[in-house]
């Protein structure tokens, strides 16, 4: 193994012991074996499965085995790698993909990799073999799923590549092109990588719905053409009259909320495209299918992203995607609940929230 000095024997970790309780504790540090790397974690950012985790143990996808680590949008430095590792080495800035497909099966091997059912995701309890998450000091991954980071893109942009991913495979997979009009429901994290990867496409003109009005009123400042606190016939009908009376091409559901997405549907043009990638509380909604059949709507879903991080690592370090406006609050490790109870906070301008070491 070739590492950079010697490394201690333990290592800081935020462990959650249960639901709403942390303990910052001390856990045996691990060794890089041939085809693994040290990863020593710098800023991890806090996504709303990891607020689902940290208040009720679970979502509808997953229950937490306490205790357990949280984080799975993290960057980072490799502190040391295994010998059989050429891509990186030690003192590389990275940003670390969190999943790690198997690259064996029918959807790795077709590129679509975000679908493989034997992928080790970072902090998911649903997948064995586990992967812990980024709440500690040092991880180690597997020389797969590394990008390196130019020198112009700090450690807390990095961490903000996997949400930008998640937004980036959305607006892949929607077909958006320069012209299109969008509606963007919600204006949290996830909606505004949405926003930032449109107008980086050229696209102008971009709604966006939320009831926070300070989160509306970033996504403004973010270049949203409009913001709405809601989405009724006055506020359907602008977006008519910015569309010679057609309706908007795309509409991004991030909110789950099915009151709103079927007024959404009221919003598109006759073909245009439904896109959903908010994680359903339920298994059953119920759409406007009347609205849907007659109009021509395609409704799509976008689960994660395959393939976006070496895109997005250029479109921060080229300025086009400014992502570092998504983070609104930091905190050190030292104060991760005070961190966890900002990202939760249902009202003023909380975006992004990110955990330093
Ligand atoms: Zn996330
Ligand atoms: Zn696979």
């Amino acid at each position: 193994m070739k590492e950079k000095e010697r490394l201690p024997r333990t290592r800081r970790a935020v462990l959650l012991d249960r639901a709403g309780h942390f303990v910052h504790t001390e856990i045996p540090m691990p060794k890089a074996a041939d085809h693994e790397v040290l990863i020593r974690v710098q800023s991890v950012g806090i996504c709303g499965s990891d607020l689902n985790y940290y208040h009720k143990g679970g979502s509808t996808i997953a229950q937490v085995r306490f205790p357990h680590l949280l984080g799975h949008e993290l960057s980072g430095t490799v502190e040391a790698v295994g010998s059989g590792v050429k891509d990186v080495s030690p003192g590389d800035r990275v940003a670390i993909e969190p999943g790690y497909p198997c690259g064996t099966c029918e959807y790795c091997r077709t590129g679509t990799y975000n679908l493989c059912p034997e992928v080790s995701f970072m902090s998911t309890p649903i997948y064995r073999p586990y992967s812990e998450g980024a709440f500690t000091e040092y991880t180690l991954r597997p020389d797969w799923g590394l990008y390196k980071i130019p020198a112009s893109v700090s450690y807390e942009e990095a961490a903000m590549i996997e949400p930008l991913a998640v937004g980036m495979q959305a607006v892949e997979t929607a077909g958006a092109r320069e012209g299109m009009t969008a509606v963007i429901l919600g204006c949290g994290p996830i909606a505004m990588c949405i926003l930032l990867t449109l107008r980086a496409a050229g696209i102008a003109k971009v709604y966006m719905v939320d009831v926070l009005a300070e989160r509306v009123k970033m996504a403004e400042e973010l270049g949203a053409r409009k913001g709405f606190l809601k989405l009724d016939m006055e506020e359907i009908n602008q977006i008519a009259g910015d569309t010679r009376g057609l309706g908007a091409d795309l509409v991004f559901d991030t909110t789950d909320y099915t009151p709103l997405i079927n007024q959404a549907v009221l919003s598109l043009k006759k073909g245009g495209r439904l896109l959903l990638l908010a994680v359903p509380h339920q298994e059953m909604i119920s759409l406007n299918m009347l609205r849907l059949f007659t109009n021509q709507i395609t409704v799509l879903t976008s689960f994660r992203y395959a393939n976006q991080f070496e895109k997005a690592v250029r479109q921060i370090e080229s300025g086009r995607i400014p992502i570092g406006k998504i983070i609104t609050h930091r905190f050190p490790f030292e104060e991760a609940e005070r961190a966890m109870e900002q990202a939760s906070k249902k009202s003023g301008r909380t975006c992004k929230v990110v955990v330093n070491w």
